[in-house]
Order: structure tokens, then sequence, then C-alpha cells
């Protein structure tokens, strides 16, 4: 007898494209931190999308926006105005203390939107000469599966069999502030950078770099960029993972829990001297702005002011995160984090303590082999965390 994830997996891997490799399970239905499958065992999520659900699964505020606003319109393309559109703009534009916003969907998008916006800049305001303009990334980034994001990547893995990539591309190692000076030259447009590198393992980056980075920057008329699409929004502590050493990028890069884990929404925003480089018909998306989405982010957003959800993530991760350097293991390199985004790196695969953990009912997915992410939800509590340590006690104290 085959039970109903069983063959749930099994169409999955039939019908699917292998672009991904998931635990083996199927989740069916979730609530706040929790998730449950078909056979009805219930496990903690502590992966949250890979941030997207910041909010909690099914928040009732985002879902009853959601529902709202299905019942009225869901798209109508930017050839009309929406009535959501306009209050969405505005939210965002005071959250990022920013003049302009322009949405698309998914993250990957809006780095494209990001990288045409920097080019345009280069050429429009800054003088470079035409088709000459560079972008300066870091090694281990993670931008987004689409050909320009990567094409900033420095990973194999990600590029092989893809070419002709982007050109106009230079990678300098993470957190190494002399490369950076090093490859800044007149063309320049933009420095893109994650403040810590969520898929490259929770990749903090020196006390210091991202202010130098940016002053840098600024010394050399280049635009310094921000892909907060997994940092951003309360991930970490603070609002944005740049305020942690109090950047102001010239221009952020939202995605994941913009849409509360509900809608898919992502945009960029940057002020007018930056975005006004776009007219009508030089970008866009169909189903960018679009008032579901819109409406949707809106509430998502008020969840996250209204219920604090950054302070807690600062609070509950350094309780979380002293709790974990408790843990004794001889394959444990090293355990880093800020606020509920937090790796345990380990000295050999991470894969076994993944599925170990499903088996105690938490989810966590190994990041570029070594490396535990825990990330639940920011709505989740002080003691289903220390539900989640015992269980992590029970595997991290013994070797895989
Ligand atoms: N940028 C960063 C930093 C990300 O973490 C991700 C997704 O994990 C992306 C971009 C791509 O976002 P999406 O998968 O929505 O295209």
């Amino acid at each position: 007898m085959t039970t109903k994830s069983e063959q749930l997996i099994a169409k999955t891997e039939q019908y699917g494209a292998r672009n991904y490799h998931p635990l083996p399970i199927v989740i069916s239905e979730a609530e706040g931190v929790w998730v449950k499958d078909p056979e009805g065992n219930r496990y903690m999520d502590m992966l949250s999308a890979y941030s997207a659900v910041n909010q909690g699964h099914r928040h009732p505020k985002i879902i009853a926006a959601l529902k709202k606003q299905a019942d009225r319109v869901t798209l109508t393309s930017r050839a009309f105005h929406n009535d959501q559109l306009g209050p969405w703009y505005e939210k965002v534009c005071r959250l990022t203390k920013k003049e302009m916003a322009l949405p698309m969907n998914t993250g990957a998008e809006a780095v494209e939107t990001a990288l045409k916006a920097a080019r345009r800049w280069a050429y429009d305001v800054k003088g470079v000469p035409d088709n000459q303009a560079e972008i300066i990334v870091c090694e281990g980034n993670f931008h987004g599966r689409t050909l320009a994001a990567v094409s900033l990547s420095s990973e194999p893995a990600y590029k092989r069999g893809f070419g002709p990539l982007l050109t106009g591309v230079k990678i300098i190692p993470y957190g190494d502030i002399e490369a950076l000076k090093a490859a800044i030259t007149p063309n320049t447009a933009a420095f893109l950078v994650e403040p810590i590198q969520g898929e490259a393992g929770i990749r903090i980056p020196p006390q210091g770099f991202l202010k130098a980075a940016y002053d840098v920057c600024k010394a050399n008329n280049v635009l310094f960029i921000a892909d907060e699409i997994q940092t951003g929004l309360g991930r970490t502590g603070k609002l944005f993972a740049c305020d942690w050493e109090g950047v102001v990028p010239d221009m952020y890069i939202l995605g994941k829990a913009l849409g509360g884990g509900v809608f898919p929404i992502s945009c960029v925003v940057a002020n007018r001297d930056i975005l006004s480089v776009f007219e009508p018909g030089s970008h866009g998306s169909t189903f960018g702005g679009n008032p579901l989405a819109c409406a949707v982010s809106i509430a998502a957003l008020e969840v996250i002011e209204e219920e604090r959800l950054t302070e807690r993530s600062l609070e509950l991760g350094e309780y979380f995160l002293s709790k974990l350097k408790q843990i004794q293991n001889d394959d444990i390199k090293e355990i880093r984090g800020r606020g509920l985004f937090i790796g345990v790196e380990l000295h050999g695969p991470a894969r076994p303590y993944c599925e170990a953990l499903k088996e105690q009912g938490l989810l966590c997915k190994e990041t570029h082999e070594t490396v535990i992410r825990f990330a639940p939800p920011l709505i989740i509590t002080k003691e289903e965390l220390d539900w989640a340590f015992e269980r992590i006690v029970n595997v991290l104290s013994r070797p895989a």
C-alpha cells in the first residue's frame, strides 16, 4: 500500500522537470508556522519558503485582503489604472523612504529591472559610452535564475549550458573592499550586493564592509544596489539587512515576503533621479502592479508593522542563536545569523541532518551542501522555538 504522499511524489517525479530536489514530504495544509501532509502529520516550517512566508502561512489579515480583492478585480494590465496600485506605491515608498517604485512579480524579474535601470542610468545620467556599462557583483551571490541573473553568478551549476550570457559583469570576493575599489572603472554603473548572502549559506560580510562599499560607490558615482529579496522586511532583525550598518542603498530590490507568501509581487525602489530613466515602452510586465498583488502586499506590509515582526525577529533570533551555540558536535563548523536568519555550517553534508530533522517534525532545507538554514516565520513564539530546539538538539548532538 502506497500512501497518498508517495503517490503524489511519484506523479510529481514522473511529469515534472527535475530542477529541484525536495525533501520527501508533501504539504497539503498550512497555518502559521505549522504545515501538514495528506496523512495528517504535522511539521514546523523552519524555511518559510525561503523567507517569503515571514508573516506566517495564510495570515488571516492577508487572506482577507486576498479574498476581498478577488471579489472586486484581479487584473487590469497596466493599459489602465487600478485602484490598488497608487496606495501600494505610497506604502512601499513610505516604508523604504524612497521616492518611486516599480512593481514586478518574481525576485529575478526585479533583479532584471534593477540591472536595466542601472545600465540606463549609466548611459543617460552618468555618461558612460554606449554598451560599455559594467556591473560589479560578489562571488557566491544568488540573484535568481533568469539569464541575466545567472550571468551574475559564480556558480558553474547555475550557468552550465545556458550561454552566451550577459557581458559587462565583474565578480569580486564577498566582503573584500579592496577588490571592489580595484574593480571600479569609469564605466561602472552599479555594485549589486546581498547584505547577507542567503543561498550561499547565511554568509555575513565583515563588519563595516557594507558601509565602506557604499562610501566607495558614492566617491565613484556608482549605484549601490541592495538585493534584499531574502533579507528584507524584517527577516534579519532589522527592516532591511543594510540597516545593520546604517546604509541606505540607492536602490532596494524586494520580493518574497512583499506578498506575504500569498501572492507573488516584487519591486525595485529608488529615488526619482534613478527610476525616471524608464519611459513608457521601456519596461513592463502584464501582471506587474496587478490589483490583487497590490492589495495583498499592502496587507502583508501592514502585518510586518502591526505585529512588530522585525523586533520579534531580533529578540527571538538572539535567543535562538544563543541556544543553538550551546550544541556540541564536532561536525559543526560555525553557527551564525542575524535575527531569525540563522545558518549552521557543518564540516560535511547537511542533507542527512535535514532528513533526520524532518523525522522529528521540523522542516529545514540544506543550502550549499553544508549549511542548515533556520528561518522560521517571524510570527513564531518563544515556546515554539523551544519545541524546535529540543528536536534540533536531539538530531545535532549526535553525528549524522
Ligand atoms: N535574490 C535573492 C537574494 C534571493 O534569495 C532570491 C530567491 O531565493 C532571488 C533573488 C530570486 O527570487 P525569485 O525566486 O522570486 O525569482
